[in-house]
């Protein structure tokens, strides 16, 4: 199977080429901008709208743009077109708000199309910017076809390469092994074969040193040298979170397609519960929505399949044994008692034994097994 990865590297680009990157970023930024207000500008009442400058014209009329890559405010205007054509498509199924300008503080970024671009050894060749130092600490398939490549720059001033490639995926072998997946609070997630994966402290501990920097921040005077240094700590704690996160989920899903051939999960109401602030923290450190989004394609890739159950389903408070709906359930209670068949189990594992047991009934390609 054929499918688009991304390799993400860390640049380190010399002073000089810094200033080249950052006029990069900026002249992209004013070919998205212009695209934006006259979008804006719409009138229905006008005969004639007004059209935006192409990228070639934007160049003509302001001659500093002509110093970096033609093809990075290129690709930025076809990413504009793309953008509208979501925005007036009749099937889209997501909500699209009107396009917003992009600031200078902000992550920057911008793109470059195959022909653009070479990844050597140790640097990447940028067309305009020339050699740019990387580490390549994890090579490219050896038969991969490049697609582009992505140069950002995030708030802590770091700046990366994402190189697409379109590669060829060898399906990872099948085990013949079936799990249902209960996301929660107390533990990350909890499996039906009693497996669990509990949330990592250190999410806890680097929300706490956020807390810590962001009080710290908000004392510091506007515009001072100290406001700016303090900001800087609040980027870096921030980058540091969803590097722990992305690392998390990352080697989670792995894990489970690694030895699953069928996962189940349920399809949560992320933004209920995040909107229940008792619950809010723990939620979106947990990131399931992030991780449900990751392991649905990795199992795409690697010929595994992941199954949703609609959140209506009630899944903790069904007896994974009998049948029996136990309407009383509360939250706070954390083993499930049956009434009718005596059944006493953990919460959690209750749960995902009801997803699992619903998504194999949900799902006709797979026989259901022998019940409990
Ligand atoms: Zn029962």
């Amino acid at each position: 199977m054929l499918a688009l990865k991304a390799f993400k590297y860390r640049l380190y680009p010399t002073e000089q080429q810094e200033v080249l990157l950052n006029k990069t970023f900026g002249c992209v930024r004013v070919v998205w901008n212009h695209n934006v207000e006259v979008f804006n500008k719409f009138d229905k009442n006008l005969a004639q709208q007004e059209q935006p400058l192409t990228s070639t014209l934007l160049r003509k009329k302001f001659d500093w743009m002509n110093e970096v890559s033609a093809s990075a405010l290129q690709q930025k205007e076809i990413d504009f077109k793309a953008f509208k054509k979501d925005y007036f498509s009749k099937t889209r199924k997501k909500k699209v708000g009107r396009p917003s300008f992009k600031h200078r503080d902000a992550v920057q970024k911008y793109r470059l199309p195959n022909q653009k671009f070479t990844l050597n050894k140790n640097t990447i060749r940028l067309e305009k910017r020339g050699k740019v130092k990387l580490v390549l600490d994890r090579p490219v398939p050896d038969d991969c076809k490049f697609m582009s490549v992505t140069v950002s720059k995030n708030l802590c001033n770091q700046f990366f390469a994402s190189v697409l490639v379109e590669t060829r995926i060898i399906q990872k072998p099948k085990t013949g092994k079936v799990i249902g997946l209960d996301l929660g609070i107390k533990a990350f997630l909890t499996g039906s074969d009693e497996t669990t994966i509990k949330n990592p402290s250190y999410f806890r501990e680097s929300q706490a040193r956020l807390a810590k920097a962001q009080r710290h921040l908000s004392r510091k005077q506007k515009g001072s040298s100290r406001r700016k240094k303090a900001k800087l700590k609040v980027a870096q704690i921030h980058n540091n979170i969803a590097n722990q996160r992305k690392d998390f989920i990352h080697k989670t899903t792995i894990k489970l397609v690694n030895n699953y051939d069928f996962i189940a999960i349920e399809s949560l109401n992320v933004v209920g519960m995040v909107n229940n602030r008792k619950l809010a923290k723990s939620v979106s450190d947990a990131s399931f929505s992030k991780f449900t989004e990751v392991l649905s394609y990795k199992a795409a890739w690697y010929g595994k399949k992941v199954v949703k159950v609609d959140r209506w389903f009630a899944s903790s408070k069904i007896c994974s044994c009998c049948g029996w709906k136990d309407k009383e359930l509360k939250l706070s209670d954390r083993t499930f008692k049956c009434k009718v068949c005596g059944m006493e189990k953990n919460r959690d594992l209750n749960a995902s034994e009801n997803i699992l047991k619903e998504a194999l009934r949900v799902s006709s390609a797979i026989r259901t097994p022998s019940e409990c």
